[in-house]
């Protein structure tokens, strides 16, 4: 195998052979004749199984992992994580029909999500995973349901805290949301849910997304833990299980520094006396979704068309920001910043221009990547995206200018 050249500021973990990128070992121009057209999104299956093996290396045994799907609900790389993770969280019905189309156990799966449907609690209530109530409301719907259908559903309170964690990508936790249930609020539900035919596993909170700092992770642990010991004093039965969020970031853009997992790891270790001492009968849940997922992934497209405007070069892929929304920059970012892209067929040294990356649509916005060295690129070469294993397809606007889907391969 040949040197290895940094592409962008992430360090990739895909193998070059000769000219050209590998993903499941196999070279992208070979893999792109397999699937039979492009673009499409490859992810690869050891790079999850590794990254799933480092997380238990260094987190503490009594802390168990769950998968959040909607990071990448691929039925297959569900699959492949039913056979590595403690259990799965979902969003939505359709997540929940994936999941419960593993070998995971439903008891091992938790639906969390404001605005459930009476179907999708039926669903859940039948298939017997632990629904996050959202609300007070949604918590007499919930046992409302289970009187109707026969069957006792089995309950946790997501809780809105007052906190959230710093340096956070997206805030979901703190101040008023539309997520969870006031922490002040929690002592009420709890005297309501008693009245109930409800089964009460324990708390869910969660406090924030796509963080990169260990120290941040720490302190919204701790403030988690310590939240969650105070509320179990207002519950008439152990709390079973502390689901305390996830938020653990991955690097995407030009001097990001990935998160130090030894160093939340060692925080965690530190944690778990004042664990064992306030919540001695609770299972600790970490939930993950694009930390186990994203860096295994890459789009490629191809090049059709290579052009100059005013001295400037245009790469026309097509692919573009109808399958990868955020790789555009149009998927929450205040300030759009280059994905890590390269040219998949040509990962040797060689020519290298400064180019912008731009697909199909008819729209400015459709920018893969703006003015970026890379590769002197032909029609017909690959382009190719890397950390794309999450939020990426389910994530994009695929009907927007009515283009084939692209296709996923798990390799
Ligand atoms: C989206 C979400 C996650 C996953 O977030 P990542 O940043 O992908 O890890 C976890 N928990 C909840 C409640 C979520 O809404």
């Amino acid at each position: 195998m040949s040197n290895v050249r940094p592409v962008h500021a992430a360090q990739h973990g895909f193998a070059i052979r000769g000219e050209c990128l590998c993903a499941g070992n196999i070279e992208i121009t070979r893999l792109a004749q397999r699937v039979g057209r492009t673009p499409f999104y490859a992810y690869d299956r050891q790079q999850i199984s590794d990254r799933v093996a480092l997380l238990h290396h260094h987190l503490p045994r009594d802390i168990q992992l769950h998968y959040a799907v909607k990071a990448n609900p691929m039925p297959a790389v569900v699959q492949h994580l039913a056979g590595l993770v403690d259990g799965f969280d979902v969003a939505s019905g359709g997540e929940l029909k994936v999941a419960l189309d593993t070998t995971m156990s439903p008891q091992r799966m938790s639906f969390a999500g404001p605005g459930k449907t009476d179907v999708e609690l039926s669903s859940a209530i039948a298939a017997g995973c632990t629904i996050n109530m959202e609300s007070e409301r949604e918590m007499e719907r919930i046992a409302a349901l289970g009187d109707r259908l026969g069957i006792r559903p089995t309950t946790a309170i997501r809780v809105n805290p007052e906190f959230e964690l710093k340096g956070s990508g997206m805030r979901m936790g703190g101040g008023a949301k539309q997520f969870g249930v006031d922490a002040e609020r929690v002592p009420a539900m709890l005297a309501r849910l008693r009245q109930l035919d409800i089964d009460f596993e324990g708390f869910h909170i969660f406090s924030g997304s796509q963080s990169l700092r260990a120290d941040a992770l720490r302190e919204a642990q701790e403030q988690t833990l310590l939240l969650g010991a105070q509320l179990a004093q207002d519950a008439a039965v152990p709390v079973r299980t502390l689901n305390i969020g996830g938020g653990f970031g991955v690097p995407y853009f030009p001097g990001e520094q990935p998160l130090d997992l030894a160093a939340v790891g060692e925080g965690l270790h530190a944690l778990m006396p004042l664990a064992r001492e306030h919540l001695p009968q609770t299972q600790l849940v970490i939930e993950l979704g694009r930390y186990l997922v994203a860096e295994a992934g890459l789009y490629v497209c191809r090049v059709i068309d290579r052009k100059i405007s005013r001295g400037q070069v245009f790469l026309v892929t097509d692919g573009g920001l109808h399958h990868h929304l955020a790789a555009s920059g149009n998927f929450g970012q205040v300030i759009r910043k280059n994905y890590p892209v390269a040219i998949g067929n040509r990962m040797q040294d060689g020519e290298r221009e400064r180019v912008s990356i731009v697909g199909p649509l008819c729209t400015p916005l459709d920018l893969l990547a703006d003015q970026m060295e890379l590769a002197k690129a032909m029609p017909g070469d690959l382009v190719v995206i890397f950390q794309s294993g999450a939020y990426g397809l389910t994530a994009s606007p695929t009907a927007f200018l009515s283009h084939p889907a692209p296709v996923e391969v798990l390799v």
